[in-house]
């Protein structure tokens, strides 16, 4: 072999090793986007959860369904008892005694029972009935519970509720009951 012939076959040799590291780099990108795009993918797996349950939510908060029991909550606008009046306020009366009716009375048990039967006069347990209603609905009306939310309702149960209804048992002590005692006792 000549040595024209040698460097002829060598350099055909590193052509054709050109072309196969080129081909390399061809593949090993396809497989990098591949990579790429899996994590892509998994990165919205993580977060589909979170947009279902979102959509869900608002989806809700827009078209309510005509079953009660598969709302799930959206916060409503805090009554301003200080300056509602009439109508609006009777409305806001209305919603919490739906609520006392619906819910209240018939899952807390004792707890409820210390409700006063004038709550509806005083300002302050309606506004304490108001934060009750939301921490339940907030807690109950969700489409999956997680440990956050299970801790929250075990807190609600055994602090917050007692705590709420103890607070309108003293509000309750009023001239409302004095003057059933009266009436009671004059009828005696
Ligand atoms: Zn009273």
């Amino acid at each position: 072999m000549t040595e024209d012939q040698r460097i002829e076959e060598l350099d055909s040799a590193l052509t054709d090793l050109a072309r196969r590291v080129a081909d390399l780099q061809v593949a090993v990108s396809g497989v990098q986007g591949t990579i790429e795009d899996q994590r892509d993918v998994l990165r919205s797996v993580d977060g589909l959860r979170e947009t279902v349950d979102l959509l869900v939510q608002r989806f809700n908060a827009l078209l309510p369904p005509d079953d009660p029991d598969a709302r799930f909550y959206s916060p409503i606008t805090t009554p301003r008892f200080w300056q509602l009046t009439g109508r609006d306020r009777e409305r806001a009366v209305e919603r919490l005694r739906a609520w006392v009716d619906g819910v209240y009375r018939s899952q807390f048990g004792f707890v409820a029972r210390k409700l006063p039967a004038c709550w509806e006069q005083h300002d302050f347990c309606l506004v304490v009935l108001d934060v009750a209603s939301e921490l339940h609905s907030c807690l109950y009306l969700q489409p999956t519970r997680n440990q956050g939310l299970l801790s929250g309702q075990a807190e609600l149960l055994t602090r917050l509720m007692p705590a709420l209804a103890d607070l309108m048992a003293s509000e309750g002590k009023c001239e409302h009951s004095q003057n059933i005692y009266r009436a009671n006792g004059a009828r005696r």
